[in-house]
C-alpha cells in the first residue's frame, strides 16, 4: 500500500475532510441507533480511507453507555482518525478495504473507563512527601505514572492533587508525545496548618487568601479547585463562592470534623471527594444520619466520589502489612512511591481491635452512602485514590467497580459511575464517556460480558485510545517493561523486603 509522499498528503487531507463531514451528518443518526438498537436503514461508512487512520471493530456486542442504552448485538464500530465515524449493524457496514479490522465476535465494547479520583506521582511530590531532597528530577519520568491507566483501559482520570508539572504532562498526553489518559486537574487548597506539605497543596488562612488561591489556580490552568480538611468554614465558603463566580467547580473534603455538615453543602461545592468523608461523621442512628446527609447534598446536587477501594486497602494493610509487598500489581508501582508506602505509611502500626472495628464500620457505611446517593439520583463517580498505600494506578479502578457491585449497585450502574457520569461532571461528555458517532474513539474491548460479571472489565482484549488500537499483548509488553525497570537494582526501594 505504499504510495508517493504527495499522494499520502492528499489522502490525509481528503480523509480529514471526510471525517469532519461524517461526524456532523451521522451524529443524530447514530444516537438514534444507540437508543433504539439496530436500525435497518442505517447507512454504511463510505468506502474510502487513509490506510493509517481507519479502524473497524466488527461483530461486537456494543454497550454505548448512553442514558438507558441496552447492549447492541453484532454491531460494527468504525473509527476514523481519533473519532467514531459510524456505528451500525454489521450486515450494513461498509468497511473500507484498507481499514484495520478487529473480529470482535463474542467480545464486548464499552467506553474507556474513568477513575475520577487519583493522585499522580512526580519527583517534586515525592521529595515533599518523603522529606528527601536527594530524589533526583529524573527519578520519575513524565510517562511512567500514566502507563498503567492506559494498560488497564482507564482513559480519563481526575487528578485530585494536580501540581504545576501536571499542566505540561496533560499537554504532552493530548499532543500524543506521552501515552496517557485525558486528565482533569484539580489543585489543592488547605487551611493553616495544611495536612500535606506546601507545594502539594496551597494554604489559605483567611477568606481573602482563599479567593486569591482560586484566582491563581484558574490563571495557572487548573480545571477545578480541591478543598481540604483544615479550611475554616469562612474560608471554605469564600473559596466556593470565588470559584463559582468564575464558573469553576469545587471538589474535596468536608472540613470541620465534629461540626454539622449542612453549612458546607453550598452551590458550587459539587462533589464530595470520598464516601468516607461522610461515613466518619455518622455518630448516631445510621439510616437517619445517612438520609440527612443525602438531603443536604441534594440541596445543590452535590455528588459523591466513591473511593471504596482505599478504605478496603487500608483495612487490608492494617490486618496484614505484608500485602503491601505481595499484591501482584505492586510491581507496577514506582520504587520511590513504594518507599512512601513502606517508610511513611500512616495506616500501618495500629492494628488494634478498636482500629479494625472502626475501619470495618467505615467500609459498611461507605456502601450504605453510595447506595443512598444512587437512590437519590445524585452524581456518583467511581474513584480510587490511587497512590495512597496499596491503591495501584489503573488496577484499583477495576477493584472499585467490583466493590460498587458488592455494595449493591448493578453492574450497569457501576459502569455508569466509571464512564458517562464522571465525564458529565468533568464537562467533557460532549467528547467522551459514551460510544457514539462523533465522539472520541476511547474504547475498551472485553473478552466477556461486564453486565454478567463486573470483574469481566479486567478481561481486556485491547484498548482504543484517541483512535489508536492497542491490543492486549502490546499493553502487557509495556507493563512488563515497566515492571522490569522498576525492579532494577538502581531503582529498588530502600525498604523493600
Ligand atoms: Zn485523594
Amino acid at each position: 500500500m505504499r504510495s508517493t509522499a504527495l499522494f499520502e498528503v492528499m489522502a490525509i487531507v481528503v480523509a480529514t475532510m471526510a471525517c469532519v463531514a461524517d461526524d456532523s451528518s451521522a451524529l443524530g443518526q447514530a444516537s438514534a441507533y444507540a437508543r433504539a438498537g439496530p436500525d435497518r436503514s442505517a447507512v454504511g461508512e463510505r468506502a474510502s480511507c487513509d490506510v493509517s487512520s481507519v479502524l473497524a471493530i466488527e461483530h461486537v456486542t456494543l454497550l454505548p453507555m448512553t442514558r438507558g442504552s441496552l447492549p447492541i448485538a453484532d454491531a460494527t464500530v468504525i473509527v476514523r482518525g481519533q473519532r467514531v465515524s459510524w456505528i451500525g449493524p454489521s450486515k450494513r457496514a461498509s468497511v473500507p478495504a484498507c481499514a484495520t479490522t478487529i473480529d470482535a465476535r463474542r467480545r464486548w465494547l464499552i467506553p474507556g473507563l474513568v477513575d475520577a479520583h487519583v493522585h499522580v506521582e512526580s519527583p517534586r511530590m515525592m521529595r515533599l512527601i518523603l522529606q528527601d531532597p536527594s530524589i533526583p528530577e529524573e527519578a520519575i519520568n513524565d510517562a511512567d505514572p500514566y502507563l498503567p491507566y492506559i494498560a488497564r483501559g482507564i482513559l480519563q482520570i481526575g487528578n485530585m492533587s494536580a501540581m504545576s508539572e501536571t499542566i505540561g504532562q496533560r499537554r504532552a498526553i493530548e499532543t500524543g508525545r506521552v501515552l496517557g489518559p485525558h486528565t482533569m486537574l484539580a489543585a489543592m487548597v488547605d487551611g493553616d496548618p495544611s495536612l500535606w506539605p506546601v507545594g502539594i497543596t496551597r494554604v489559605a488562612a483567611t477568606p481573602e487568601d482563599g479567593r486569591q488561591v482560586v484566582r491563581d489556580e484558574i490563571a495557572e490552568g487548573y480545571d477545578m479547585v480541591k478543598v481540604y480538611s483544615n479550611l475554616t468554614l469562612d474560608t471554605f465558603t469564600a473559596i466556593v463562592d470565588e470559584a463559582r463566580s468564575h464558573g469553576v467547580k469545587v471538589v474535596g473534603h468536608i472540613p470541620g470534623r465534629g461540626t454539622p455538615i449542612g453549612p458546607y453543602f453550598q452551590a458550587g461545592y459539587t462533589m464530595v471527594a470520598h464516601a468516607e468523608e461522610l461515613a466518619v461523621r455518622v455518630v448516631g442512628e445510621e439510616d437517619a444520619e445517612v438520609a440527612h446527609m443525602v438531603a443536604a447534598a441534594s440541596l445543590h446536587g452535590t455528588g459523591l466520589m466513591t473511593t471504596l477501594t482505599v478504605d478496603q486497602r487500608i483495612l487490608e494493610q492494617t490486618l496484614d502489612p505484608s500485602t503491601l509487598h505481595t499484591r501482584p500489581e505492586i510491581q507496577y508501582v514506582h520504587p520511590v512511591v513504594r518507599r512512601f508506602w513502606y517508610e511513611r505509611n500512616p495506616y500501618i502500626g495500629d492494628g488494634s481491635a478498636e482500629r479494625v472495628a472502626e475501619l470495618r464500620g467505615i467500609i459498611a457505611l461507605n456502601d450504605k452512602l453510595v447506595r443512598a446517593f444512587v437512590a437519590a439520583g445524585l452524581p456518583v463517580l467511581a474513584g480510587t485514590d490511587s497512590l495512597v498505600p496499596g491503591v495501584v494506578a489503573g488496577f484499583a479502578l477495576h477493584d472499585e467497580l467490583a466493590a460498587l457491585v458488592a455494595a449493591g449497585l448493578t453492574p450497569y450502574q457501576a459502569l455508569e459511575a466509571a464512564t458517562r457520569a464522571p465525564c458529565e461532571w468533568m464537562g467533557v461528555a460532549e467528547d467522551r464517556g459514551t460510544v457514539e458517532v462523533g465522539k472520541r474513539a476511547d474504547l475498551l474491548l472485553l473478552d466477556a460480558d461486564p453486565l454478567v460479571d463486573i470483574t469481566n472489565t479486567q478481561r481486556i482484549a485491547g484498548v482504543v485510545t484517541n483512535g489508536r488500537w492497542l491490543p492486549r499483548r502490546e499493553l502487557d509488553a509495556k507493563l512488563d517493561e515497566l515492571a522490569k525497570r522498576y525492579a532494577a537494582p538502581s531503582t529498588r526501594p530502600l525498604a523493600a523486603p
